[in-house]
């Protein structure tokens, strides 16, 4: 079963388009989304109505839907992505806004195979960065495979060989990067955002789970319309930053 794997589309339409059009050349049978599908960038409904239309899909929230739906009251955001979410709450459509509300909390399991979560899966706000955040969860979340989000930084972390943690990511210009799992370890992947990426690579970034055997995971990066997607959010009258960082991939 080959999984497509997205995370952190924030209202990003132009980058999702473009993901899904890639994707859909090398194939894929299911959705599994990590989080964030709104807040940041000005399309919301057009984002959304999309998710909504995926036929086989597993989706959990992110910290700026819960805001965005009123679950949290967003004081810890900086203003920038508070304003967004206020927003974003009065511009989308009620169906859409009562969708995103309905998403659920994570960790979530697909078909026994592996995990989803946004920020961890022990804390769904909290961030996976270094090899000593992975070490915890790897610590105290006992499953072999959890695709994690929330940094908007592609990385893989590997538990289980003689070296203890070992993390990989992707170099800035390598648009695609496979990872054979092995059946002995343990695995946090992270497939990057793809509507607001962070690494310095302003490409949207996914991945696609191969289960099949021991499985595989690959990650893609995808050219999309930045400016289109910039010249909409300076339109709807968002904090400018918001358009200019994703040109720059921060
Ligand atoms: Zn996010």
């Amino acid at each position: 079963m080959k999984y497509l794997i997205l995370s952190d589309i924030h209202s990003n339409l132009e980058a999702l388009e473009a993901t899904l059009a890639h994707a859909g050349r090398i194939g894929f049978d299911k959705v599994a989304l990590l989080g964030d599908l709104v807040g940041y960038g000005a399309s919301p409904n057009e984002a959304v109505e999309i998710v909504r239309s995926f036929d086989a899909v597993w989706e959990i929230r992110g910290n700026h839907d819960k805001v965005v739906s009123l679950i949290d009251n967003g004081e810890q955001f900086n203003i920038m992505a508070r304003s967004s979410c206020e927003w974003t709450r009065k511009a989308l459509e009620d169906d859409n806004l009562e969708y995103v509300k309905s998403l659920q909390q994570g960790p979530v399991g697909v078909e026994d195979t592996f995990f989803l979560s946004h920020g961890t899966p022990l804390d769904e706000d909290a961030y996976i960065l270094t090899d000593l955040d992975a070490l915890e969860v790897f610590r105290f979340f006992p499953h072999r495979i959890c695709f994690y989000g929330h940094s908007h930084i592609p990385l893989f972390f590997t538990q289980g060989g003689p070296n203890g943690i070992v993390w990989d990511a992707p170099g800035i210009n390598e648009d695609e990067k496979t990872m054979d799992l092995d059946p002995d370890m343990r695995y946090l992947l992270n497939p990057g955002s793809v509507g607001q990426p962070r690494d310095r690579n302003p490409k949207a970034s996914y991945c696609i789970f191969d289960s099949e055997g021991d499985g595989r995971v690959t990650l893609y990066r995808v050219e999309y319309d930045i400016k289109k997607a910039q010249d909409k959010i300076v339109q709807a009258g968002l904090p400018k930053f918001l358009a200019e960082r994703l040109a720059l991939g921060v």
